[in-house]
């Protein structure tokens, strides 16, 4: 188990390692969206990277899941450098080694259920009723047994969320990423995920969230708080969010760890919807999570 500190020192042997990480953007000006980030994740830990909107967290994920590249510094992803491998296998490590969980679900629209879950086995060169049975198996522990022929339109938006779980977990990913997973569901539902993202934590997963909400961000073991893309300070969650569902007090006068930042109340008025241009709905194209760029719809 990290201590607060892991998240500072980065460490050859973690999980996730970065190490001095800057990136900016140049859009009518310079953007610095990371800023000399230092940080690392022990394999079989749950962390979340919380912050206001704009303040670096889809950035970092990002670069973590090999997305992106940073401009200097390194990010290191189970012993690869993520910087200095060619863009074909960081391709592949996002296909096997990492599964990504987004805000709006980034599912194929035309494929079933259990289509979209076998998706990154193709990549990963699973042969045909090899993967569909794998997508079967994960639908099941993700609770979706009786869903495995619905298209994404004919699911409920949580069901939906779970569909891109199990998708994500289908190669069996040594780290599951996850940017405001309960983004774009109700609070009901939005507990249901996090209480599926603790047993997935709890079998061994280690897992990495981005979120603005602290009430979310409870639900890890600690919290990277980052703003104006630096990383503020590392807080060991002394009170976890309780799994009973109740994720509703957001604000409540009950601040859970006394750290004196705002009690449980949310890092920023983020309205629900999404902060990186996505419209909320499915994809229709290559999601940004498709393990392979291109992606058809062909599992
Ligand atoms: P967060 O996820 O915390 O909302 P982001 O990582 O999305 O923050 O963005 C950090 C900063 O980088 C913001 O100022 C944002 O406008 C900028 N940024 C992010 N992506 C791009 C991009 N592709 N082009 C230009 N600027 C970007």
């Amino acid at each position: 188990m990290p201590g607060p500190a892991g998240a500072d020192s980065p460490d050859a042997d973690s999980l996730v390692a970065l190490d001095g990480v800057t990136k900016t953007y140049q859009l009518g000006g310079t953007v610095t969206a990371l800023d000399d980030v230092s940080a690392s994740l022990d394999a079989g830990s749950y962390t979340a990277v919380m912050g206001p909107s704009g303040s670096g967290k889809s950035t970092l994920l990002n670069l973590v899941g090999g997305l992106d590249t940073a401009d200097t510094g390194t990010v290191r992803v189970d012993g690869v450098d993520l910087g200095r491998v060619s863009e074909t296998r960081r391709a592949e490590k996002r296909g096997t080694a990492i599964g990504f969980v987004f805000q709006t679900f980034n599912l194929m629209p035309r494929l079933t259920a259990v289509e979209n879950v076998a998706l990154p086995l193709v990549f990963d060169g699973w042969p045909q009723e090899k993967r569909l049975d794998r997508a079967r198996d994960v639908l099941d522990d993700v609770g979706l047994g009786d869903r495995y022929d619905h298209k994404p339109a004919e699911l409920s938006g949580g069901q939906r969320q779970r569909v891109a779980i199990a998708r994500a977990l289908a190669p069996d990913p040594s780290l599951l990423l996850a940017d405001e997973p309960t983004g774009n569901v109700d609070t009901d539902t939005g507990a249901a995920i996090m209480r599926l993202l603790a047993e997935i934590h709890e079998r061994g997963n280690t897992i990495l969230l981005v979120t603005h909400a602290r009430r979310i961000a409870e639900h890890a073991e600690r919290i990277v708080h980052v703003r104006d893309g630096r990383i503020e300070r590392v807080e060991a969650v002394e009170r976890r969010r309780p799994y009973d569902g109740d994720d509703r007090d957001g604000g409540g006068p009950d601040a859970r760890t006394g750290t004196g930042d705002g009690g449980t109340e949310d890092t920023d008025t983020h309205d629900g919807g999404d902060t990186d241009g996505h419209d909320g709905g499915d994809t229709d194209g290559a999601p940004a999570n498709d393990p392979g760029a291109g992606a058809d719809g062909s599992a």
